[in-house]
């Protein structure tokens, strides 16, 4: 960094044009946040020092100097309630444009400091010390949200204002020299303040927004292994990790509101031989296909198919009971046969499945055993066909 750059970026001129609006929007909804109230709580001091003098014998304008403070009181919730209505102003209508708020509020920065200039000026006349001045500099520099070298030109032209009036203001000249010594102090220390709260803000708020983005980032990558993890690569369906995780979940949901479930287990009849005759790459493409007519049908239905493994598929129907569901599986059954996928190596000559189907099941798992139990029959029956699950087939098992 050349000695220009760094020059610059102490006096707070460079942000970086990548996050330049970001940061600056973040530093202008700090400043409206806080300024909103500091603005409310001057509004309603000064109201309340006017109303003090009101009620004090005489006035306020019982003297000159009586006069000033309640000229620069009123003229002080005026110049607030301004900045109170061109910042809301600004918000709403100039939101895209965030360092206009933090121009309009360095002005306004900018009165309160002169403004603290003039009522000290009045203290002085009365023999009062520099107490207004410091804590209105001081407070300022709190809470105002001042890049430094605005810090520099506001409290610098202040110090200079005070201490060009104050021989005027002063009778006796007597403490000239130590209100200049503590005025200069009071402005150094502010500057400083500010200069380092600054510096933190923009740094605090470029850290969060780099936070931000990595954080965003992560969940992508999140979503997409997520993603990848329920996928099947070779037919691109949902697997048996997404049976496990979603579908039990919408299992688990239909139990809650009594709605029935039912499961079909669907298996390619003699692909050993498929795959023996016309080669791996061929059984693949025909996974595809089964794949891509499983998902066309759950599409319609309120349904959910997965690639259970191998060359079996599970799905899952949804508020459906076990007569419709038999009626769903024939007609997907049918589906398959009719898209005539040719194969000379058995009897049928087209591929072909056969399903077993359950339904009412207490859990996911038992619902995968039935469904595997009523294919078994389906084969044992000859396949290319469907089979229905009944209970006594357990005791038959045992
Ligand atoms: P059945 O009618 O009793 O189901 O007979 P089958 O030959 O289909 O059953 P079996 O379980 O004996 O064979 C399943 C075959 O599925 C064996 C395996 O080569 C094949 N297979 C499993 N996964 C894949 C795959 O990803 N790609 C291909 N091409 N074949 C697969
Ligand atoms: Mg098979
Ligand atoms: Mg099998």
């Amino acid at each position: 960094m050349s000695k220009k750059e760094r020059l610059g970026r102490l006096l707070g001129f460079p942000l970086d044009p990548a996050d330049k609006r970001a940061v600056e929007r973040e530093l202008a909804n700090y400043q409206f946040a806080v300024g909103k109230h500091a603005a409310i709580i001057i509004i309603v001091m000064e109201f309340l020092m006017m109303l003090a003098m009101c009620l004090r014998p005489g006035g306020p304008f019982a003297s000159p100097r009586r006069q000033g403070y309640f000229l620069l009181y009123a003229a002080l919730i005026l110049v607030t309630a301004a900045f109170l209505a061109g910042g809301c102003f600004l918000r709403i209508r100039r939101g895209d444009r965030p360092e206009l708020f933090l121009g309009f509020s360095a002005v306004y920065t900018l009165l309160i400091s002169f403004w603290g200039c003039a009522i000290t000026l009045l203290d002085q006349l009365g023999g009062n010390n520099l107490s207004v001045y410091c804590y209105v500099i001081l407070s300022v520099a709190a809470f105002g949200v001042l890049r430094p070298w605005q810090a520099i030109g506001i409290f610098g032209s202040s110090f200079f204002l005070l201490n060009y009036y104050l021989p005027k203001f002063q009778g006796d000249g007597s403490n000239l020299f130590s209100n200049l010594v503590n005025t200069f102090i009071i402005v150094a220390l502010a500057t400083l303040i500010s200069g380092l709260l600054y510096r933190s803000r923009v740094t605090g708020f470029h850290d969060k927004m780099v936070i931000e983005e990595q954080y965003q980032k992560i969940q992508e990558i999140n979503c997409r292994l997520n993603r990848q993890v329920m996928t099947d690569e070779l037919t691109n369906m949902n697997n048996r990790r997404y049976l496990e995780e979603v579908i039990a979940e919408r299992f688990n949901d239909c139990g809650l509101k009594r709605l029935p479930v039912a499961g079909m287990m669907l298996d390619i009849d003699f692909f050993k031989e498929y795959n023996d005759h016309y080669g791996h790459q061929a059984g693949d493409h025909c996974l595809k296909e089964i794949g891509a007519v499983l998902l066309a049908f759950v599409e319609k239905e309120r349904a959910a198919a997965v690639r259970y493994g191998g060359e079996e598929f599970f799905l899952c129907l949804f508020d459906c009971g076990l007569a419709k569901a038999l009626e769903e599986a024939e007609k997907l059954r049918g589906q398959i046969e009719e898209r005539r996928l040719e194969r000379q190596d058995v009897p049928a000559g087209r591929l072909t499945v056969s399903i077993g189907v359950c339904a009412n099941c207490l859990s996911l798992s038992d619902m995968v055993d039935h469904a595997d139990k009523a294919l078994y029959q389906a084969k044992a029956q000859g396949r290319n066909r469907v089979a229905a699950y009944r209970h006594s087939q357990d005791a038959e098992g045992n």
